[in-house]
């Protein structure tokens, strides 16, 4: 009998430390993220270990739509990037999340992956770190309640980024939690 362990995929990878940012402007947004962040300590192989602050945001894109709520949340988890991916879009889809062809409209929950520990991914389904991460005011800086001094794959300190993007509206609402 031949043994295959050598060119079998292992089936967990190490922890590795993620970004998860969360965004809602439909259907009771607070609740949303609450939801969103329940879910997330429900997931398998993995555990929440921060969540920043919520934020209120002004909307990108159309404008005809509500101001969000945004937080970014911690996780340590084996999960493989897509893995990741998949779990999130269910989480969006339970809470209601439908995909429309307008881009940034309205929407109860979305649950972007911002980091994947240091990787750099660039597949059809994701690229990481997310694309907008480092534009985004309702990004960078709930990133920054949990990971002040974080430095990016690319070698840029979020805080030179924070420097750069202005808040644009962007109000702090609750407290910062960890755990
Ligand atoms: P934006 O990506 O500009 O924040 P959005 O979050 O509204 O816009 P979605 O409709 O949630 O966009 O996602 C569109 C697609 O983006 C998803 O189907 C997914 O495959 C892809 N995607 C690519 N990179 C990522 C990532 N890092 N996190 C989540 N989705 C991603
Ligand atoms: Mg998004
Ligand atoms: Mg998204």
């Amino acid at each position: 009998m031949s043994d295959d362990n050598s060119v079998r995929q292992p089936d967990r990878l190490p922890e590795y430390q993620v970004y998860i940012g969360l965004g809602a402007n439909l259907a009771n947004p607070v609740m949303q993220l609450q939801n969103a962040i329940a879910a997330l300590h429900q997931l398998a192989d993995s555990k929440v270990v921060a969540v920043s602050g919520f934020y209120g945001s002004r909307p990108m894109g159309p404008q005809d739509q509500p101001d969000y709520v945004n937080a970014v949340a911690r996780l340590n988890t084996r999960l493989t990037p897509l893995a990741l991916l998949d779990a999130l879009q269910q989480i969006e889809r339970q809470q209601g999340r439908q995909r429309k062809a307008e881009r940034w409209g309205p929407r109860s929950i979305d649950l972007d992956i911002l980091l994947y520990a240091n990787h750099t991914i660039t597949s059809e389904r994701l690229t990481v770190p997310h694309y907008g991460l480092t534009q985004r005011e309702f990004v960078l800086y709930p990133l920054a309640d949990i990971a002040p001094a974080l430095i990016l794959p690319c070698g840029t300190p979020l805080q030179a980024l924070l420097q750069r993007v202005p808040l644009n509206g962007l109000e702090k609402l609750t407290e910062t939690c960890s755990g």
